[in-house]
């Protein structure tokens, strides 16, 4: 059914996507703020078909593809072609929208319709406003917000010693916002997430001081190295067996140029990755979902699975990608919770996804199943 279609135009669009509150900083600094603009790009075909999502790239390669059918970009079974991978999200959209099928069930229905989320948008809330901070209350509100739309467990950003904050009082703040979010939300799951703003020493002494929180997982604790992880292993093994070692969403080495079959990550890094899953020092690979690509999510998740490790593709900072994770969640499975990013895009229906007690479920709708507005 795909080579009846032909690209006839490809439009380029900005959205105006909103955060619930201003997000403030994490260890590496930089305020996030509330608003931005995002580019999507909406992919017409000589049937009256259209499919959307988020694209970047330039705009001389993605319109250079006009004419082209739609059979030669993607298939359905596997993904888009390289020199569409600008259009990977839209030509998914698409293919689902042609052939009347959600994208998860595309991808095979692999994983559960209803799938474990975290509100990922809790950051140093707490350290705000810069003049006069609120404190831990604020941050607190900020769980009570996002609780309010659906939420159950939280990611705590965490790593205020490493540039925020002095190293001694940052890292026992951190340790007693991480018992307060655990004392007002008893049955959450509760991550951690340090970008990389602690020493495996200085992580493991934070451990100490919330082990009664019993951590779902704990996120970039710092730059991934084996013999680190090593010394976090055998301190969960001895201590907080249950808790989970996420890491893989920051490159330590360079950035491919231009954007290959693993977009922006070069293939020695997912190795280095999976090299260390395989000795059982990670639990969670955290590549982000259109950074290094849907289709390339589809490539290595069998790949993840072989190593014994789970996936749970980056999220931030678009409420969007939450909704693209779920779907490789739904449709690949080996996917154990998904990265919610709070917040809407104007012009965007995406009232089919049900966000609920911590659970987020599919619609049964073709392509991604959301609509956009003229
Ligand atoms: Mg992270």
């Amino acid at each position: 059914m795909l080579h009846t279609h032909t690209i006839d135009r490809i439009e380029s669009r900005t959205l105006k996507r909103s955060f619930p509150r201003s997000i403030p900083r994490n260890a590496k600094g930089g305020h996030h703020g509330q608003h931005a603009q995002i580019q999507v790009r909406l992919v017409y075909t000589n049937q009256g078909a259209m499919g959307w999502g988020l694209s970047s790239g330039p705009e001389h390669e993605t319109q250079a593809l006009v004419g082209r059918r739609v059979s030669e970009l993607i298939d359905p079974a596997s993904g888009v072609v390289q020199e569409a991978r600008a259009l990977d999200i839209p030509l998914h959209d698409l293919a689902g929208r042609i052939l009347g099928q959600p994208v998860w069930r595309m991808l095979g229905a692999a994983g559960p319709r209803s799938l474990p989320i975290y509100a990922g948008g809790i950051y140093f809330d707490d350290l705000e406003p810069l003049e006069s901070p609120r404190g831990i209350d604020a941050l607190l509100a900020a769980c009570e917000q996002d609780a309010a739309s659906g939420h159950a467990h939280f990611k705590l950003k965490i790593g205020r010693g490493f540039k925020v904050m002095d190293r001694t009082a940052g890292d026992r703040r951190d340790a007693e916002v991480t018992r307060a979010v655990r004392k007002r939300f008893p049955s959450a799951k509760l991550l951690v997430d340090a970008n990389d703003g602690y020493d495996p020493e200085g992580f493991c002494r934070y451990l100490d001081e919330v082990l009664e929180c019993g951590l779902y997982w704990v996120e970039e604790s710092f730059p991934e190295s084996a013999a680190g992880l090593k010394r976090l292993r055998d301190k969960l093994t001895a201590e907080s067996p249950a808790t989970l070692i996420a890491d893989g969403e920051a490159r330590l080495g360079p950035t491919q140029v231009p954007p290959g079959p693993y977009g922006k990550w070069p293939r020695d890094q997912l190795d280095g990755l999976l090299n260390l899953a395989r000795d059982r020092l990670l639990d969670v690979l955290l590549m982000d979902v259109t950074a290094m690509g849907f289709t390339a999510w589809r490539t290595i998740m069998p790949e993840l699975r072989a190593a014994g490790v789970a996936g749970s593709p980056h999220a931030w900072s678009e409420p969007l990608k939450t909704l693209y994770a779920a779907q490789l969640a739904g449709g690949l499975g080996n996917v154990p919770i998904i990265e919610g990013v709070p917040g809407a895009v104007e012009g965007v229906d995406a009232s089919g996804y049900l966000l609920q007690a911590g659970m987020l479920t599919l619609p049964e709708l073709p392509g991604f199943g959301l609509e956009l507005a003229d």
